[in-house]
């Protein structure tokens, strides 16, 4: 999601939650009220995704890129995740978006990826 998607978002918050005045302005109160909220509950989210983080990389040494050198052992959110919903299927990407080579490595676990990643393995190159 890009920076614009998210302000747009809040903006939708906004519209939906808070009245507007006669002029069609929202009261500077109500906006607060739903910034504060929205900001606590962002906060919530991520200390929890700090929080996984942190069990993932005490749980498992994560080696750099075998191919490019890129160390994703403190970055992993947008790296290292689930493909299906029942986490029968994972995915380790060297994502070339976030300056990697485009390498994926693929694994019925989170324990087999992190393996086959570490072993140097390559499935797939994604080049975006
Ligand atoms: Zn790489």
């Amino acid at each position: 999601m890009s920076k614009k998607n998210i302000g747009s978002e809040f903006r939708n918050i906004i519209a939906r939650e808070c009245k507007r005045d006669g002029r069609g302005k929202f009261k500077t109160k109500d906006v607060l009220i739903v910034a504060e909220r929205t900001y606590k509950e962002q906060q919530f989210v991520i200390s929890l995704l700090k929080q996984r983080l942190s069990e993932m990389t005490m749980k498992y040494t994560i080696t750099p890129c075998k191919k490019c050198g890129r160390d994703w052992s403190t970055d992993l959110i947008d790296t290292l995740y689930p493909l299906v919903r029942d986490r029968s299927e994972w995915v380790f990407g060297c994502m070339f978006h976030n300056g990697g080579c485009g390498r994926q490595v693929y694994g019925k676990s989170q324990q087999d990826v992190i393996e086959r990643w570490n072993a140097g393995e390559t499935d797939e190159w994604m080049r975006e």
